[in-house]
């Protein structure tokens, strides 16, 4: 992505000056405009980027925000962390090219963070992808993987004998994980996951990627977690779930009681992202996975609130995390 490829929420084109004039026009917008501008862009092969392609928290297909999924790109490899619904899409709106995909990482089996784990391969497999991807995550990765093969045998087949296409199960391979500890390595950037607290799921993980010049860390879903903190100890970079836990307290909430303790229990409020990264002494903090996502619905949370909740109790650059924001 160039400084050019600013885009609105809906996707379309708009140019720098537009962007960063409309950021400007509100304290907040200032903040983000200010934070991009801070941002040192790599410029060795190796630099990584890291690229969020959805923001959004929770199943529900979202207007202003996509489903979770980041993508950190070093040099000419592309490794993706989650892969909401409409990845595939988002890549394409981010200029990131498929056939560059190297490797995906789940961090758990919940449906806004795996919908789009079989259109990225389907659609990926006709869009560029050429050589082997290395999929990790949670089980059950390797039987979700067979059976997306199986649900569109029809579609795979009829691309193999009618356009000549190679077959498409080699080109995936999935790793199941189960424990913390380093579960990918190359020459680019090495990947550790810990386990995180996203009751009730068991296998839940936050990755760490460290690269010849940055350490990015990814929270996934979780409660507040000793382990992501340590994780994230000292990182340039921890993008984490966020939950405004004032919003889901308020007798007038959405969702039924259950549903209410559920996103309370097993998300992180704000606040304590803010604590939990100052005590990890990470440099800037990336807030995602906004539960809720959108602040125009009625009695919403607006930006101002979510940046003055994380500030509270940390210091450092704190970026309310956009679709197709670059960083
Ligand atoms: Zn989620
Ligand atoms: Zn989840």
């Amino acid at each position: 992505m160039t400084c050019r490829d600013f885009r609105d929420f809906r996707g379309f084109p708009i140019s720098r000056r537009t962007f960063v004039a409309a950021l400007a026009a509100t304290p907040v917008a200032a903040t983000f405009a200010q934070s991009t501008r801070n941002d040192q862009r790599p410029t060795s092969p190796t630099g990584a980027r890291l690229v969020l392609l959805g923001t959004a928290g929770g199943p529900t297909p979202k207007a202003q925000r996509s489903a979770p999924a980041q993508a950190i790109v070093a040099g000419d490899r592309v490794y993706l962390v989650d892969c909401g619904d409409g990845v595939a899409r988002q890549l394409a709106l981010a200029r990131i090219p498929l056939r560059q995909l190297r490797a995906v990482f789940i961090t758990h089996q919940h449906s806004d963070h795996n919908a789009g784990y079989g259109p990225l391969f389907l659609v990926g497999w006709a869009g560029g992808i050429e050589a082997p991807v290395d999929t990790y995550g949670p089980p059950p990765l390797a039987k979700m993987t067979r059976s997306l093969l199986d649900a569109y045998e029809f579609d795979i087949t009829l691309r193999i004998a009618d356009e000549g296409r190679p077959p498409l199960a080699p080109l995936i391979r999935p790793h199941e994980i189960t424990g913390a500890g380093e579960v990918f390595t190359d020459d680019r950037v090495r990947v550790t996951a810990a386990r995180n607290r996203h009751v009730p799921i068991e296998h839940s993980f936050a990755y760490r990627f460290d690269t010849a010049d940055r350490s990015i860390v990814i929270s996934g879903d979780t409660a507040y977690s000793e382990e992501v903190l340590s994780l994230a100890r000292g990182a340039d970079v921890l993008v984490h779930e966020a939950l405004y836990r004032p919003f889901w307290e308020r007798a007038d909430a959405p969702q039924p009681p259950a549903v209410r303790r559920h996103i309370i229990a097993s998300h992180t409020d704000v606040e304590d992202v803010g604590r939990l990264a100052a005590a990890a002494g990470v440099k800037t903090l990336v807030l995602s996975h906004l539960v809720p996502s959108e602040p125009t619905v009625v009695g919403g949370v607006s930006d101002e609130q979510w940046l003055a909740a994380a500030r509270k109790h940390f210091k450092g650059t704190v970026i309310l995390g956009a679709d197709l924001q670059e960083l």
